[in-house]
């Protein structure tokens, strides 16, 4: 991720078979088999539609605090990922338009404020682009 605004997602595409796919595969295409030297980064808009979506009322890690909501989002170019949603989640739905956000996690020792991206619905009201 690209911290921005909007922040970008970081993946990758295969220049052999033209496979994009986040997070980038790290021993090389899984679709054609080509090296990782014949992959290119590519910044993928933080941005798509919600196309499953879950409350979680219990998991294994102290955070995020329950409940909590986390959807599958198809960003805009076309690749699926699993987030947490942020602001008012009672407004999100199959096919509700999503943006993503930084938040704020934590501080690691070197004093770097480490961020998560999440996502917000981006159509409240109707008619709002983003
Ligand atoms: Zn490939």
């Amino acid at each position: 991720m690209r911290v921005g605004d909007p922040p970008t997602i970081v993946g990758h595409e295969c220049q052999r078979c033209g496979r994009c796919a986040f997070p980038p595969d790290p021993y090389g295409c899984e679709r054609c088999g080509a090296g990782v030297d014949e992959l290119d980064e590519i910044e993928l808009a933080a941005a798509g539609v919600i196309h499953a979506i879950a409350t979680v009322h219990r998991h294994h890690h102290a955070r995020p605090e329950t409940p909590f909501t986390v959807a599958t989002i198809v960003l805009d170019d076309g690749i699926a990922l699993k987030a947490v949603l942020t602001g008012d989640v009672s407004a999100a739905a199959i096919g509700s338009r999503v943006r993503g956000v930084a938040v704020p996690w934590e501080t690691a020792d070197d004093g770097t404020e480490v961020v998560d991206l999440r996502f917000e619905v981006a159509d409240i009201g109707r008619g709002a682009s983003g």
